[in-house]
């Protein structure tokens, strides 16, 4: 109790003991009349003094009209007490209030209690407070709402905090994994490689990006892109970890990935100026095709990979429509000049305002190869490695056109092996076989490089000559027949020889055809056979197919 002497009207003079504080000092009664104010709460509530005196406190007291005091009782129970107070200028600030009850002697006869309340200016300090919590709720709730999962790590690696779509994604509850480490929730080969980063950025600082499992709501791992950026505490050490994750199964692919992409490719791209042909960009692939580094291939010229002008020009040609080249085969030469087969793309694009050819090469030369290797097997017999019936009609017929076309003579020859039949007896079908390629042998030798030359069944071949005309032929019929004479043929008990009989047919008039030509060499042949075999005979009209004392008659489909 504050004891105040003397007499009524000196009595409230001890009050003006007050009149020099810097703070804000009232007498009221308990429920708020102003007996006495300080000329500090009367500058502070913009009343000349004496003016406060006999109005009440409550008059400028608008505690409950701010927001603040609504939402934040319970904080304002727990503090000392507060009131809003309207002040001379500006917006009602907060006052701390404290209160005492004056001891009152009363010897005036009224029995008046009096309070004395000191007002102290805590406006700025408890917004900044309220504000602080706001901001904190706020983010509280972001990181709450946000739908990407993001967790927290303290220095030491322990989860710290972490959202519900961090929960949601890994499966894990927050109160598992807080205060333990990775290794909580992953297997130590999945855990060490997030630590591993997460030291580097402890020790770094900064942020980090990179790709690693995760467990996820099904029980397994994950592939997902990370970025985790270090925080400070306070005092501005290095204190933790914040962690985001990204589902890279349903995130839009970035220019990292694409790149990742690109350079994995299995087949060579390569990105050129159009203006200028220049190469901008080059893939991996592409420059291992090619046998040249990246660098190099850079700012040099697309067409200088071209094999052949003629397929370049090809792909210009459609190029310059505006069109696209699509899966051409095309040959491109590596660096050491050696020739390669790709199929062959190319688009056109406008990149960053820059007018380019993006061009895809897969390398098809094994394929190709392939391909041949499978178009040769199905045109050749498989015997004796010359041309099959099928494909040998088919070169002839070519042959047979252009001789037609430009006038050139031409002719055929149809040669069987003399008593076949009886090598087989003697010797086996093996030794026959044998004896078949020697033969196919035997003929190519002779023949010069664009004859062609055929297995037509059994042991019955067929040539033709382009350009030559059926006397030409003859000289050539006999040196194969004369060459096959001479072959020693191996047996098991001692080599053989053998003699064939060829009949010749040259080309007769522009409607002739293969045939028809066949068809007489065959003629010719059948008399060859008559006459006694190992003979060349040219054909003759009015030779027919057999006679009753002549061979086995040679049939043709
Ligand atoms: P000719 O002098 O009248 O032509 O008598 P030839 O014995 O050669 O008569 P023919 O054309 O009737 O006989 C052909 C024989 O060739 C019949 C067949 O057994 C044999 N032959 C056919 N294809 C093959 C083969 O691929 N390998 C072997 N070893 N023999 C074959
Ligand atoms: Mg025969
Ligand atoms: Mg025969």
């Amino acid at each position: 109790m504050i004891s105040l002497d003397g007499v009524n009207g000196a009595r409230r003079e001890p009050w003006r003991a007050f009149d020099v504080l810097p703070v804000c000092v009232c007498v009221t009664t308990p429920s708020g009349d102003i007996r006495y104010a300080n000329p500090t709460l009367h500058a502070q509530l913009g009343v000349a003094a004496p003016g406060l005196v006999g109005r009440s406190l409550a008059e400028f007291d608008e505690t409950g009209a701010d927001g603040l005091a609504a939402d934040d009782d319970a904080r304002l129970e727990s503090g000392p007490p507060t009131r809003l107070l309207r002040v001379a200028d500006g917006p009602a600030r907060w006052f701390a209030e404290s209160v005492r009850a004056l001891d009152d002697d009363a010897d005036d006869g009224r029995d008046e209690r009096l309070e004395l309340r000191v007002f102290t200016d805590v406006d700025d300090q408890l917004r900044r407070e309220i504000a602080l919590e706001n901001q904190a709720a706020l983010q509280n709730t972001l990181f709450e709402v946000l739908p990407i999962p993001v967790f927290i790590k303290d220095a030491r690696g322990q989860f710290s905090d972490c959202n519900s779509a961090f929960e949601r994604y890994t499966g894990l509850n927050r109160n598992d994994i807080l205060q333990k480490t990775t290794f909580a929730v992953m297997e130590p080969g999945a855990a060490k490689a997030h630590v591993v980063h997460d030291r580097r950025l402890l020790i770094e600082e900064g942020v980090s990006h990179y790709e690693e499992a995760v467990p996820v709501a099904d029980g397994n791992l994950r592939l997902v892109n990370l970025t985790k950026v270090s925080y400070r505490d306070g005092q501005g050490n290095v204190s933790g970890i914040i962690g985001v994750v990204h589902d890279l199964t349903d995130s839009q692919p970035n220019e990292a990935r694409l790149e990742a992409i690109l350079e994995q490719s299995p087949i060579g791209v390569s990105v050129s100026r159009r203006d200028d042909g220049r190469i901008v960009f080059v893939n991996t692939r592409f420059s291992e095709l090619i046998g040249l580094s990246r660098d190099s291939l850079i700012g040099s010229r697309a067409r200088d990979y071209y094999l052949d002008d003629h397929q370049r020009e090809r792909v210009l040609e459609r190029l310059r429509g505006g069109g696209a080249v699509v899966n051409m085969e095309v040959q491109f030469k590596k660096a050491d000049g050696s020739p390669f087969w790709t199929l062959f793309t190319v688009n056109q694009a406008v990149i960053q305002g820059v007018p380019v050819n993006l061009a895809w090469i897969y390398d098809y030369t094994e394929r190709r190869n392939m391909e041949e290797a499978l178009r040769d097997m199905a045109s050749r017999d498989p015997l004796t490695g010359i041309y099959n019936r099928r494909s040998f009609m088919e070169l002839a017929r070519q042959q047979l056109a252009r001789a037609h076309r430009f006038h050139e003579p031409l002719a055929v020859f149809v040669l069987d092996v003399d008593h076949f039949k009886r090598i087989n007896d003697t010797y086996g079908h093996a030794t026959g076989d044998d004896a078949l390629r020697m033969v196919a042998g035997g003929c190519q030798a002779i023949l010069r490089e664009y004859d062609i030359l055929g297995r037509l069944g059994g042991e019955e071949f067929v040539v033709v000559l382009p350009g030559a005309t059926a006397d030409e032929t003859r000289v050539v019929a006999e040196r194969v027949r004369r060459n096959l004479a001479r072959m020693a043929i191996p047996a098991p008990d001692a080599p053989f020889h053998l003699t064939s009989s060829i009949g010749i047919a040259g080309l007769e008039g522009a409607t002739d055809t293969l045939e028809k030509a066949i068809h007489r060499a065959d003629l010719a042949l059948y008399s060859a056979k008559r006459e006694g075999r190992n003979r060349v005979v040219v054909y003759e009209p009015g030779m027919r197919a057999s006679e009753p004392t002549g061979p086995a008659a040679l049939t043709r489909p």
